[in-house]
């Protein structure tokens, strides 16, 4: 608490007493320390890319680029790292436009299928690739009030986690579901899993469960984030199920359009 003092004082410059005002100051201090996390997150992810790139290029400097496969090597590390520092703005750049008050969405009348069919298309090499099983079923169409570039922009999140956190050999499957009240989006995984009590904290701005995993396959942290943001945009919600080992359900649910 914050307190204020002030003395009452009557017309005849008696002390008729005091008023005291007390100003609940956790909720700024707790936003203030979330600023604080965020800087200080941000600074760190900044740092780790750029130290790999400044050493990298130093050494290369210094006579290790006489060696080709040394050249190779480290050039392809340089580029990694950069890679990773430009999704890494990208994604806060998005972020904050998404937090910020008075971020607009362009509300159209919008068929989730096909979103889904122009994700699956970007996905499905990538899958194979990786050799998992990528699949989709969905009614002919389903209609909801969306932003079809920020719906695509889940999509994409998802499906990009549920493909990383899978090993080869395993399975990944969209499925749009429509109900009475709602239409659904299931992206279910067969892979590593989340823990029971991790999963409250995964929609948290850099939070991941294993970061060297994550770091490894390009992952910042922000892409869940990001996901709830849009998906409350949308006036819908996100639901996780999970089990360590056996794979992860994400399920996002969208208000239905009732007229077109
Ligand atoms: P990242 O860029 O690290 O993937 P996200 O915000 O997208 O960041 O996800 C946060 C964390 O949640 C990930 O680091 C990972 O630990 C966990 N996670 C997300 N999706 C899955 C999934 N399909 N299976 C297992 N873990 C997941």
């Amino acid at each position: 608490f914050e307190v204020y003092g002030a003395p009452i004082i009557g017309t005849n410059d008696e002390w008729q007493g005091i008023v005291l005002v007390f100003h609940d100051i956790t909720e700024l201090k707790r936003l203030e320390q979330i600023r604080k996390d965020f800087v200080a997150n941000v600074s760190h992810e900044l740092k780790t890319p750029i130290t790999s790139i400044k050493g990298f290029a130093e050494t290369l400097l210094d006579g290790a680029m006489k060696d080709e496969q040394a050249l190779q090597h480290f050039l392809s590390i340089i580029l990694k790292e950069s890679e990773r520092l430009q999704t890494l703005v990208q994604e806060l750049l998005d972020l904050s436009k998404i937090e910020q008050h008075g971020f607009e969405l362009q509300m159209e009348t919008v068929d989730l299928v096909a979103v889904l069919k122009e994700a699956a298309a970007i996905f499905q090499r990538k899958a194979e690739e990786k050799g998992i099983h990528f699949y989709w079923h969905a009614p002919a169409a389903a209609y909801i009030k969306g932003d079809v570039n920020r719906l695509k922009q889940i999509f994409i999140n998802l499906i990009t986690n549920a493909l990383t956190y899978t090993p080869k050999g395993g399975k990944v499957e969209i499925v749009i579901e429509e109900q009475a009240k709602e239409i659904l989006l299931h992206v279910k995984d067969t892979g590593i899993g989340i823990e029971q009590e991790e999963i409250p904290r995964i929609f948290e701005r850099f939070y991941r469960v294993d970061k060297a995993r994550s770091r490894n396959s390009g992952g910042t942290g922000l892409g869940l984030a990001i996901v709830k943001h849009l998906v409350e945009a949308h006036h819908g919600y996100i639901t996780v199920t999970s089990k360590v080992g056996h794979g992860t359900a994400f399920t996002v649910h969208f208000p239905k359009l009732f007229q077109k």
